[in-house]
C-alpha cells in the first residue's frame, strides 16, 4: 500500500496564519489594479515563496469578446488648497484616487471638481474604492469627513498616471501530479488597498500551493493570480486547448474575515467538487452556507460561462457586498486575522486531501459480511463500540464498496467524514477485502483523525 503520504496534509504548517497574515501587510501598501506595476509587485512578492510564471498579455491583445486595455501607473495624486496643503492624498491611500483614472493637472472650483468625489455612502469615515476600467475617466475617492472640509474655492487637483500601451500581468504556479488531470485555483489580484477582498485570497492560495509542493499529488494543482473578469478571460482565452484537463475548481477569495464559509456551487450544481467543498464544510468545525450559482459575483462566471462550463465553484468566508466594509478603506489589516486565514488554509488543504484520496473500491468478498475477526479488524466492531463512527465506517465501506461509489459517496451516504471512511477502506485494503477496478493502488487518503 502507498504511504499515507497525505496524512498530515490536512493541518497546516505551524506558523502558516502569521506568515499569512504577514504577506497581507507587505501586500497592502501596493497600488493593484488590472494592469500595471502594482500587480508586478505583488506577483513579485508572492514568487519569494512560491516561484511564480509570469505572463505578460500585450495591450490591444484580443481575448474571446475582450481586449487587453492599456496598462495603467500612477505615482502621485491629490488635491491641494491654495496654500499647497494636500487634503486628500494618494500617498495616503491608493484607494484615494478611482482606479485606471486618466491623468489630470487642472485647478477646478469646488462646483466643478464635486461630480469627481465619491464618498462612502454610509461610513463618514471610511473611503470608498471605487474602479474607471474600461471608460476614459478620472475622480477621487474621500471619506465624508474629508468632503466637509472642502471650502468653496479654488483647488489643484494632480493625478500623475499614465494611460499607455503596456501589458496585462498575471501569474501561474504548478504543482505536477502523476496524471493529466488538473485542479485549477484562481485568486484576483486586482485590487488596491483592501485586505480581505483580494490579498486574503492570495495569501491563502500561495501558502496552499507551498503546501502541496513535493507532495507528488494525483492531480496537477494549477494556482492562477490574475486580475478580475479580463484576468480570467485573458486566461481563458490563452489556454483554450487545455481546459478540458480540468477536473475540478475553484475561486478562493475574501477568506481573511470573521465569518463562517460560503460555498458558491457549480454552474451544473453538481459538479464532484460541489460534492467535495460540501462534505469538507459539513465535517469542518465553522459554520458554512451554500449559494446556487449565478452569472454574478467573481471569475467563476468565467468559468461558468455557457462555451466553457467549467467545474469551478467559489470559496469564500463572507461572500461579496455582504460585509459593510466590503470594497472600502474599512476592509483594512484589522478586518483579517491570521487565525481565520490559518483556518480557511486548512480547509482548503482538507478539499485537497479528498480530492487526492477519493476513489471507487470494491469488496472482495462481497457474499455475505467478511468475516472481521479472523483479520483482526473484528475488535474494531465489537458489540457496543459499533457506533464509533471508524467502526461504522468499516462495515459501510464494506456495503457499499460495489464498485458503483466512490469513498466520499459512501461517507456522504454513511454521514460519516471522508477521513472515517478512507482510514476504514486502507485497514480493509490490507486485509485484502477491497480490490480497485485496474489493479491500480490504494490512493492515499488523509489518515489520522477525524
Ligand atoms: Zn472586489
Amino acid at each position: 500500500m502507498e504511504s499515507a503520504k497525505f496524512a498530515g496534509l490536512r493541518q497546516p504548517p505551524p506558523d502558516s496564519g502569521t506568515s499569512m497574515y504577514e504577506l497581507v501587510e507587505r501586500l497592502y501598501p501596493l497600488c493593484r489594479s488590472i494592469t500595471g506595476d502594482g500587480v508586478r509587485q505583488t506577483l513579485q512578492i508572492v514568487s519569494q515563496s512560491i516561484p511564480l510564471e509570469i505572463h505578460e498579455v500585450p495591450t490591444g491583445t484580443p481575448v474571446y469578446d475582450w481586449t487587453i486595455p492599456r496598462e495603467w501607473n500612477i505615482r502621485d495624486a491629490y488635491i491641494a488648497d491654495s496654500t499647497g496643503r494636500r487634503l486628500v492624498d494618494f500617498g495616503r491611500s491608493s484607494l484615494h484616487v478611482v482606479s485606471y483614472s486618466v491623468p489630470v493637472r487642472a485647478r477646478l472650483s469646488l462646483q466643478d471638481l464635486r461630480p469627481r468625489l465619491h464618498v462612502h455612502p454610509q461610513h463618514a469615515d471610511w473611503v470608498p474604492y471605487r474602479t474607471s476600467y474600461y471608460n476614459e475617466s478620472w475622480g477621487f475617492c474621500l471619506s465624508q469627513n474629508q468632503l466637509a472640509e472642502l471650502r468653496d474655492e479654488e483647488y489643484e487637483v494632480v493625478i500623475d498616471a499614465s494611460l499607455e500601451p503596456g501589458s496585462l500581468t498575471y501569474g501561474e504556479f504548478v504543482v505536477p501530479g502523476a496524471g493529466p488531470k488538473e485542479v485549477l485555483f484562481f485568486t484576483h489580484i486586482c485590487h488596491p488597498a483592501l485586505c480581505n477582498d483580494n490579498l486574503s485570497g492570495i495569501a491563502v492560495l500561495s501558502h496552499l500551493a507551498k503546501c502541496l509542493v513535493g507532495t507528488a499529488p494525483r492531480y496537477t494543482y494549477r494556482f492562477v493570480f490574475a486580475p478580475g473578469t479580463i484576468g480570467s478571460i485573458a486566461w481563458l482565452a490563452r489556454n483554450e486547448g487545455r481546459l478540458d484537463r480540468i477536473e475540478h475548481g475553484l475561486v478562493v477569495a475574501l477568506v481573511g474575515d470573521r465569518g463562517g464559509f460560503t460555498y458558491k456551487r457549480t454552474r451544473s450544481g453538481e459538479a464532484r467538487i460541489d460534492k467535495v467543498v460540501e462534505h469538507v464544510l459539513r465535517h469542518g468545525r465553522e459554520s458554512w452556507e451554500v449559494q446556487a450559482f449565478s452569472p454574478y459575483g467573481y471569475d467563476e462566471r468565467q468559468f461558468g460561462s455557457p462555451g466553457l462550463r467549467l467545474p469551478v465553484g467559489r470559496l469564500t468566508r463572507t461572500p461579496n457586498g455582504a460585509y459593510p466594509e466590503y470594497h472600502s478603506s474599512a476592509d483594512d489589516l484589522a478586518l483579517v486575522t491570521a487565525e481565520k486565514l490559518d483556518a480557511s488554509l486548512a480547509t482548503c488543504l482538507a478539499i485537497v486531501s479528498v480530492l487526492e484520496g477519493d476513489q471507487c473500491l470494491v469488496n472482495t468478498s462481497p457474499n455475505g459480511e467478511p468475516q472481521l475477526g479472523r483479520r483482526g479488524l473484528y475488535r474494531k466492531v465489537g458489540g457496543h463500540h459499533a457506533s464509533d463512527n471508524r467502526e461504522m465506517a468499516l462495515l459501510w465501506v464494506l456495503n457499499q464498496a460495489d464498485g458503483s461509489r466512490t469513498l466520499l459517496d459512501i461517507a456522504d451516504r454513511a454521514g460519516l467524514s471522508f477521513w472515517d471512511v478512507a482510514a476504514a477502506a486502507s485497514d480493509l485494503w490490507e486485509c485484502g477485502l477491497l480490490k480497485t477496478h485496474d489493479g491500480e493502488r490504494l490512493r492515499a487518503a488523509a489518515r489520522g483523525g477525524a
